[in-house]
């Protein structure tokens, strides 16, 4: 079967904030994408998210050297992340330990997309004018969406959207990440990115943006600057994949 070629678009803007916690990862060697937004007082957000995006591209590589397949690999990669973020939070002070971040990351195999999170970042596939959402977000809000205590459009306003159960950094964390397969196919994109950007775009203005935006550099940077003009007052990061044949 022909591969696909991939054509990659990034970007991500401090926006308000004094500092940008929000780190991306464009592996074209293996087809890793992903975004990360950290979290924490001081620089530990910069620190968690910037760990994530140096050892889980890293850790696939070497796990997939070791003949493990692209779940096992990037639950590895994940787990690994985890530890070391937990780790240099506890050589924080007293009051910073809580540092970690969100990650979710896909990687491009032959026909498959294979797509893990944790945290509230999200991964979106839009074929022709469906937007379907990958990821679940790891917030408290979504989690009382589930159990059927809060309405879907409830969550997006209610104080526990911000706060997240699942992350790397999260020393109780026991299950890991998920991984799931998704068929690709020709003309399919992909678009990755942070609450910053998430919380100021709908399926409409995604599916609109790919539609109106077919380089995939020029439609990360209308997605970004998109959601600044919006009121994100967060940093916003963004990354958008075109799978095509060869
Ligand atoms: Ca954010």
């Amino acid at each position: 079967m022909a591969d696909y070629v991939c054509r990659v678009g990034s970007f991500s803007a401090q926006g308000h904030r004094s500092n940008n916690e929000d780190r991306f990862v464009v592996d074209n060697d293996q087809h890793l994408y992903m975004v990360a937004d950290g979290m924490g007082g001081q620089d530990c957000g910069e620190q968690a998210s910037g760990l994530a995006a140096e050892i889980i591209p890293k850790a696939v590589q070497t796990h997939f050297a070791e003949h493990h397949d692209a779940p096992s690999a990037m639950q590895h990669a994940f787990a690994e992340a985890n530890k070391a973020i937990v780790s240099a939070g506890r050589k924080q002070p007293a009051g910073h330990r809580r540092m970690g971040t969100t990650a979710v990351v896909a990687l491009q195999q032959a026909n498959q997309l294979f797509v893990a999170g944790l945290g509230d970042s999200r991964a979106y596939l839009i074929r022709g004018d469906k937007v379907e959402q990958l990821t679940v977000d790891h917030s408290v809000a979504q989690a009382l969406v589930t159990q059927g205590i809060l309405k879907q459009e409830e969550a997006k306003n209610s104080p526990w959207s911000h706060v997240l159960h699942k992350f790397l950094g999260c020393a109780e964390m026991m299950e890991g990440a998920d991984v799931r397969p998704y068929a690709l196919e020709p003309g399919d994109r992909l678009v990755m990115a942070s609450d910053g950007l998430t919380n100021h775009a709908s399926d409409a203005d995604l599916r609109k943006a790919i539609k109106e935006h077919p380089d995939v550099q020029d439609c990360a940077e209308y997605l970004v600057k998109f959601a600044l003009d919006h009121g994100s007052r967060d940093n916003v990061t963004c990354v958008v994949v075109a799978f095509e044949r060869e």
